[in-house]
């Protein structure tokens, strides 16, 4: 296929499988559970479905694939990205990895629902891996069916397309599809399960590679292979590093802690919280990976979880996600230093993941305030100082930052006075709101308003600047959650009103206001909206 020719219909998508040319396959061809040694992929078709209907694309992942909106709204088009048609030139196959779950290791993992359908390159000469999520079992399905249901589906769907949109490295998704087949979960684990839609999402990233991929490789004590999985990564993925050595290796780790505290780091700046930091989950190239039981912070409360299965130990809140990224990179460390040899590089590249990470936090923390750059001697307390006073009563982090963003920096407060009315809005419950509270957040707002005063940056400019910064939408789980609710009833309207809502996260769109409001009360306590279980 000449790459220079631009793709008109699925059949042209043109197809360069280099991931399963160079590495070694499963000998095993049939779709049997198992352990996989010595090899990276085992080959498995798509399981076919009755009655696929499609519930949304993405116009921009599409024309990453050098598809039209007419090529994805065609019947072709559902066949192919719900898995009951297989193109030429696919070579579809699952993964082989392992991680720790939890903070233990769990052994072989894999792709246990993630159907890879081939890599492409695109008229730009970008490489893109197709993989379907969803699409029923693999070699690696252990004890589970292979499937995915709706409600999981559009809320990977919409938060991958949401991510990016925001600005912060993610995996793609290109379609959701329901299968027209139920699947039956038991959503919170109490021995009631329930028959819900099955769905089909298309994932799409220029690789699916995760920590764990190497970990088990490591665990197994498969070096040689692990060696040539770390080189085809360095070579595909991260040219620029140089050819393979054990020189490369380090970079490439210090690279890989640099991506992945720059992910966490935008993660707090939107108030996103993963739920499922498993080494699994993780990616090579630091993208978001995973939409499982996430959540966005609505009251800002540093250790909230969306998941139920965390609520205990709530290693994966909000405020952990720093650390656990970090321990995660020491998973990694210890899989590739039989190929390095040292400990040396490898624990200061971890060293640096700390300064990395404060850096780029008090940056990104001095961009929400609207400074122009970090001042440690005043900006250090004027931080800390706010990250301690938001958690006090319930308060709103997004509708905070913007509110905040329009108090002109000439303003007068004294502790003693009402708060500024425009912040009114973040508050959940307005009796909170104490003299004391008041007096404490009047204090802060005068600090902040006089630095931002003496700011080199330009005061007209300043509210862009933090609303470039601070979005005004996010996915907040009762607005997905009210999409699935209408997209369970047949009605899809609302998913794709939401994607489009999501393209364009930092501009007022006053016409939809209201998707901007505070969570609602019915919302409160509403299981999908405060409490999510892996069960998807
Ligand atoms: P997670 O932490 O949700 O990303 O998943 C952990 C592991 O469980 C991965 O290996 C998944 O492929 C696998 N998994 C999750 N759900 C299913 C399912 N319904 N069927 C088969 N494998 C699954
Ligand atoms: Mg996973």
């Amino acid at each position: 296929m000449n790459m220079l020719f631009h793709h008109h219909s699925i059949e042209s998508l043109a197809f360069d499988n280099r991931f399963t040319r160079e590495l070694p396959a499963d000998p095993q061809t049939d779709n049997l559970r198992r352990q996989v040694h010595g090899a990276c992929y085992s080959r498995v078709m798509p399981t076919r479905v009755a009655a696929p209907r499609l519930v949304a694309f993405s116009r921009e992942v599409g024309e990453l694939l050098d598809l039209t909106d007419a090529t994805c709204l065609s019947p072709d088009f559902t066949e192919v990205f719900v898995g009951n048609k297989v193109l030429p030139g696919m070579d579809p196959m699952a993964m082989c990895y392992g991680g720790h779950q939890f903070g233990s290791w769990a052994g072989q993992l894999g792709d246990g629902r993630a159907i890879n359908l081939g890599e492409i390159v695109n008229n730009s000469k970008e490489r893109w891996t197709l993989q379907l999520k969803g699409a029923g079992p693999t070699p690696y399905s252990r004890r589970a069916d292979g499937l995915a249901v709706l409600r999981s589906s559009i809320r990977e769907f919409l938060c991958s397309e949401a991510m990016f949109h925001l600005g912060i490295p993610t995996t793609r998704a290109l379609s959701v599809i329901t299968t027209g087949e139920l699947v039956e979960r038991d959503m919170f684990y109490d021995g009631h399960p329930k028959d819900e839609p099955g769905a089909v999402v298309c994932r799409v990233s220029p690789s699916f590679l995760r920590f764990g991929n190497f970990e088990i490789l490591a665990a197994r004590g498969e070096t040689a292979l692990l060696q040539q999985l770390v080189d085809y990564t360095i070579r595909t993925d991260f040219p620029e590093l140089g050819s393979p050595s054990p020189a490369t290796y380090n970079k490439w780790f210090a690279e890989i802690c640099r991506t992945t505290a720059a992910m966490i780091i935008h993660w707090m700046r939107v108030g996103f919280v993963h739920g499922v930091m498993n080494t699994d989950n993780m990616s090579i190239l630091g993208l978001t990976i995973d939409y499982g039981p996430y959540g966005w912070l609505e009251d800002f409360s540093p250790d909230w979880t969306p998941n139920t299965t965390d609520a205990h130990g709530r290693r994966y809140s909000f405020n952990n996600q720093p650390h656990i990224g970090q321990w995660n990179l020491l998973q990694l460390a210890n899989a590739i230093y039989p190929l390095v040899g040292r400990v040396e590089p490898l624990q200061e590249a971890l060293t640096e993941y700390n300064e990395v990470f404060l850096n780029g936090w008090n940056l990104m923390m001095a961009g929400k305030l609207g400074f122009t750059s970090f001042e440690k001697s005043t900006d250090d307390t004027i931080i800390k100082e706010l990250v301690e006073i938001l958690p006090l009563i319930e308060t709103d982090m997004t509708i905070f930052f913007r509110k905040l963003a329009t108090l002109p920096t000439s303003l007068q407060v004294a502790a003693t006075d009402p708060l500024p009315k425009p912040l009114l809005d973040a508050y959940y419950q307005p009796e909170q709101l104490t003299e004391k509270y008041t007096a404490t957040m009047n204090r802060w707002l005068k600090t902040y308003l006089s630095r931002a005063q003496k700011d080199k940056g330009s005061k007209q400019e300043r509210r862009q600047r933090m609303n470039r910064t601070n979005p005004k939408y996010v996915l907040r789980n009762y607005l997905a959650q009210l999409a699935i609710d209408k997209a369970e009833a047949g009605d899809y309207a609302l998913v794709g009103e939401l994607l489009d809502l999501l393209r364009n996260p930092y501009d007022e769109q006053p016409k939809k206001e209201h998707f901007a409001a505070k969570r609602p009360e019915w919302a409160r306590n509403r299981a999908g909206c405060s409490m999510l279980s892996c069960s998807s």
